[in-house]
């Protein structure tokens, strides 16, 4: 029987390109998203998958959603955390809103998706479990203390539910990737964007089907040794 995954945030960007390779490597899959509903809808007629809305900073959401995942495809086997979002600003001038919203979404949407599924994943003895963390968790970026708390975060998440499963056939890994084509580096200004590929060795933004390509590698079956790592996708822009 072929596994199932689900993967938040992914109707759009990475989290598109994720639900499509794992579709591709022939998984059951599910695609999580909070509010664009065209792009939700366009996802499910182009890959042929379950797509339901779910908001991951609201944990009775996700419980909800995993249950009727369950009971659509059967139990979780693949998680892969990778709903995210950005509000930036230095502190001095951050409001509350942003600061709590990336931490809910972006952090607490770990632990709201991965506790309903981690008891089931102990019992049935597997799971592969991905969690998308950023460079600016590992090094720092100006106007976004709340993104690298909250991405810096994730590997510490990460790290820690690595150890406390590693007897029980699962993996727990991050992958930090760089600058990405996708709508969310497209808010960043034209300028500040030359400004950073200028600062990537290979010259170039990343493409949602590398990090994608990095997820289906985590995930295989094979990969039972690969635990509490952090897959570094940058281009070379910050070798951690
Ligand atoms: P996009 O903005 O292109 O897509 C984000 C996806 O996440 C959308 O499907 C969106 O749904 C969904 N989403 C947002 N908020 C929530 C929420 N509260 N609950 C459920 N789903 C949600 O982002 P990217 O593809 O660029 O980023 C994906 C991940 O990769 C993020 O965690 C990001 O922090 C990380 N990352 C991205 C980098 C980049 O350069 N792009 C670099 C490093 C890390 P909807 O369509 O409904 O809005």
């Amino acid at each position: 029987m072929s596994r199932v995954a689900v993967v938040t945030g992914g109707t759009r960007g990475i989290g598109h390109a994720i639900s499509a390779r794992l579709k591709a490597d022939g998984m059951r899959v599910a695609a999580l998203y909070s509010g664009n509903d065209e792009a939700a809808m366009h996802t499910r007629e182009e890959l042929e998958i379950i797509v339901l809305k779910c908001d991951v900073a609201e944990s009775l959401e996700c419980r909800s959603v995993l249950a009727e995942i369950e009971s659509l495809l059967g139990p979780v086997d693949v998680l892969v955390n990778n709903a995210g979002i950005t509000r930036d600003a230095t502190l001095h001038k951050m409001n509350d809103n942003d600061w709590d919203r990336v931490i809910r979404v972006d952090l607490n949407g770990l632990y709201n998706m991965t506790r309903p599924v981690i008891e089931g994943m102990r019992a049935r003895g597997f799971g592969r479990i991905i969690n998308i963390s950023s460079i600016n968790g590992q090094k720092g970026q100006f106007g976004q203390t709340n993104y690298s708390a909250a991405k810096a975060g994730v590997i510490g998440f990460t790290k820690a539910l690595a150890l406390e499963n590693a007897r029980k056939g699962i993996t727990v890994n991050a992958i930090a990737p760089g600058y990405i084509d996708t709508d969310m580096v497209a808010h960043v200004p034209h300028d500040v964007l030359e400004q950073i590929k200028a600062g990537i060795p290979v010259g170039r933004l990343g493409r949602p089907e590398e990090v994608a390509a990095c997820v289906s590698f985590l995930a295989a079956e094979e990969q039972a040794f690969i635990t509490g790592s952090t897959l570094t996708v940058n281009g070379g822009q910050y070798l951690a």
